[in-house]
């Protein structure tokens, strides 16, 4: 009679640790009552999506409001899916928006925290102790089934029209006598760890989740398997124990886990632990003609981390909008409370959409543009050279070149009453300033199309040369208007639209057809910011030779 002992230790050699030496290894934490101990626990698969993010927000912010612990762990026990410079990726990513952890990696070989290591590929010895128990309490037992008895096992299932799975009848390792498996294991069989579930479909589970309420689930009948054949555990196993060692209070987790709740109920019975609360984060959706639907991976560039830093949106504002729509509280609190961090707001995990949040591009810009908008010109020359320098390495140079023109240029109707709000992201940088460089502005703003069909070209060229002869730096605004509108009036144009509108025939036009043909040679746009502004900035004598340009544009246009 072979012992049970005896087939643990030939499925699961060199155990070296009993599970009460882990528990010496890991004690309880000692936090104050009410901390919340919540983790992100990333697979590494390459795409780093904004629901993880937002997932990792959420946890970050009610670890921290509890005075409680927020830890990464990297689970990447999925060899096939993982990709190099994932996990990076995600440190990286939670680094730049602040949500550092309190434990688990948080750079390149740097890991902090008492209760690693924080990367599953690096607890097998711990997984392994934990299913060597549950062998010998014949709670988990071995699979030698191979890939054509599982597939037959399935299409017998499906001929038959019931539900798929490793279950009752069709768990063909679940009541294998000892010697079976001894002489498998001998006969050098690959092998699985199976769960012996206890469970039973027709009874139901109930739970009580942190966002989606009562819960009532059929039990888990499934044998699944807890150790793959490489040895490595599944997911369901691993983060099981990894939450019970590192002492997880409350799991935040994307929902499609919800259905899984059964077993990872059953699996934290099996090894005689008390679960955590679970909190099942509906994924952000969009609309998509008139219907909502997830954001998708594949069709919806938005859907990456990435997107964000690539197109400039400032990180507060991403972590603004997702506070947003994470509590739907937070924008009424926002109101009242317009200059205080998000830290300061209590984030209710109940208030968080059930049904999956929605993302408004448009909401996110408003946001990003009043972030944009409180800051003053050295700020924005600084992380708005940063993004460049990333993002744009020809704006960067041009911007690099001259700091003080550069933040001057940032400074118009900036550090005023009136902040101008026409920077929503930083990749609007180059339009919005590009313009400001002779360089870039002959070659990419001006268009010399725009300069046809002009009337009285005669007049209007004597007028702009008379305005800029007469240009002083240090007029004010109303002084700058008043010669335009006597150097307007002294060519046959009416010094404002009402007196124009008055007697149309008496005049050639008005004031503003010249500021707006100022305007275009100066700036090779319709609108701008404010002309006076601009003109102090760019200095005389780059206007002088912006404003000679219209005869040349003319014929060049022509
Ligand atoms: N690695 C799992 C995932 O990326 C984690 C789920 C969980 O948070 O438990 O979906």
């Amino acid at each position: 009679m072979v012992s049970n002992s005896t087939i643990a230790d030939l499925l699961i050699p060199k155990v070296e640790f009993t599970p009460e030496d882990l528990r010496t290894r890991y004690p309880s934490r000692a936090l104050p009552e009410g901390a919340m101990v919540t983790r992100f626990a990333p697979s590494p698969t390459g795409f780093f999506h904004i629901g993880g993010l937002y997932t990792a927000l959420i946890s970050h912010k009610l670890a921290r409001q509890s005075q409680g612990v927020f830890f990464l762990r990297i689970e990447d026990t999925d060899k096939k899916r993982e990709v190099e410079g994932a996990a990076d990726l995600v440190i990286q990513s939670l680094r730049k928006y602040g949500l550092i952890p309190d434990e688990g990696e948080t750079g390149p070989g740097l890991e902090v925290g008492q209760y690693g290591p924080y990367r599953q590929s690096a607890r097998v010895d711990i997984y392994h102790t934990f299913v060597y128990r549950l062998l010998l309490e014949e709670k988990a037992y071995a699979c030698f089934a191979t890939p054509e008895e599982l597939e037959e096992i399935r299409s017998q299932q499906e001929k038959e029209k019931i539900r798929p799975g490793y279950y009752g009848p069709w768990a063909i390792w679940r009541n294998r006598s000892q010697e079976e498996v001894r002489d498998a294991l001998n006969a050098g069989k690959p092998y699985v760890i199976r769960l012996k579930s206890p469970g039973d479909i027709n009874q139901r589970v109930l739970f009580s989740d942190l966002i989606r309420g009562e819960l009532e689930l059929p039990e888990n009948d499934q044998d699944i398997v807890i150790l793959k054949s490489d040895g490595l555990p599944t997911y369901h196993a691993a983060h099981v124990i990894d939450d019970h060692l590192m002492g997880t209070t409350h799991v935040l987790r994307g929902d499609e886990w919800v259905s899984s709740v059964p077993l990872h109920l059953q699996l934290f019975q099996a090894f005689g632990w008390v679960p955590p609360l679970f909190g099942h984060i509906a994924p952000i959706q969009k609309m998509d003609g008139n219907s909502r639907r997830k954001l998708s991976k594949r069709k919806d560039p938005e859907a990456s981390v990435l997107y964000y830093d690539e197109q400039g949106y400032p990180k507060e504002a991403v972590i603004e909008y997702l506070m947003n729509l994470a509590d739907s509280g937070f924008e009424e609190w926002r109101t009242n409370h317009l200059s205080k961090s998000y830290y300061d707001f209590n984030l209710e995990i109940s208030r968080c959409s059930r049904s999956g949040a929605l993302f408004d591009a448009a909401k996110l810009g408003s946001i990003s543009k009043e972030v944009i908008g409180s800051l003053n010109a050295i700020e924005t020359y600084e992380q708005g050279l940063h993004w460049a320098t990333q993002y744009n390495p020809a704006l960067a140079s041009l911007m690099s070149r001259d700091p003080v023109y550069s933040q001057n240029i940032l400074n118009i109707e900036r550090e005023s009453e009136k902040v101008r709000k026409d920077i929503t992201k930083w990749s609007d940088l180059e339009y919005e300033i590009g313009y400001f460089f002779d360089d870039y502005f002959f070659e990419k703003s001006l268009d010399p199309a725009s300069f046809q069909g002009i009337e009285n070209l005669d007049d209007i060229q004597r007028a702009i040369q008379e305005f800029i002869d007469g240009y002083d730096e240090s007029d004010d605004k109303d002084q700058w208007f008043h010669k335009l509108k006597i150097i307007a009036s002294n060519h046959g144009y009416a010094e404002s639209t009402k007196a124009f509108k008055k007697n149309p025939t008496e005049f050639k036009g008005h004031v503003g057809d010249i500021a707006k043909l100022i305007r275009m040679l100066l700036t090779g746009r319709n609108q701008s910011p404010d002309l006076w502004e601009i003109m102090r900035v760019m200095g005389k004598a780059r206007c002088a030779q912006r404003l000679n340009h219209l005869e040349t544009l003319v014929k060049k246009g022509s």
